[in-house]
C-alpha cells in the first residue's frame, strides 16, 4: 500500500510505502493544543516507510521536550508529523489523502477531555492512558 499526505496549502507532500501502525486519539489538554482540535488523530509509521516528496524546506519543527517533536508547514500551519529524536515517528491522520484502511482503535485520556467534546458510544476508551 502507498499512502500520500499533504498540508492544507499543498506545498508539503509525503508518501508512505506500507501500512500504518495503530491509530489513536488522545483527548488530553496538550494534544488538543498540538492538533488545534478536540483530540489528536495520530498513527505511527514503520521505520523506513516514510518519505517527504516536496516542500521539506518549508517544514518547521517544534520540540516540546528533548525527544518528541512536531513538524508543520510554515506557510499554512498544518501539523504533518510527530518526530522522535529528529526522525518521523508518526503522522497526523488529518493530512492523509487516502483511506489508510485503519480506524482509530482507542480514545485515551477521555477523563481530561474538553467539556464540549462528545466521545461516541461503543469506542474503546480509557480515562487515562492504556495499561
Ligand atoms: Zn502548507
Ligand atoms: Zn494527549
Amino acid at each position: 500500500m502507498t499512502l500520500t499526505g499533504e498540508c492544507f496549502c499543498g506545498e508539503v507532500t509525503y508518501k508512505i510505502d506500507g501500512q500504518l501502525g495503530d491509530a489513536r486519539s488522545c483527548h488530553c489538554s496538550r494534544c488538543r493544543k498540538v492538533f488545534s482540535s478536540q483530540a489528536s488523530a495520530y498513527a505511527e509509521v514503520e521505520p523506513g516507510t516514510f518519505q517527504w516528496l516536496s516542500g521539506e524546506n518549508l517544514l518547521t519543527s517544534y520540540e516540546s521536550n528533548q525527544e518528541f517533536g512536531l513538524q508543520f508547514c510554515s506557510r499554512c500551519g498544518s501539523t504533518l508529523c510527530g518526530t522522535y529524536r529528529g526522525k518521523v515517528h508518526g503522522i497526523t491522520l488529518g493530512c492523509l489523502n487516502e483511506d489508510p484502511q485503519i480506524e482509530i482503535g482507542m480514545h485515551i485520556y477521555t477523563g481530561s477531555k474538553a467539556a464540549w467534546d462528545v466521545i461516541p458510544d461503543g469506542v474503546t476508551r480509557f480515562e487515562e492512558g492504556p495499561e
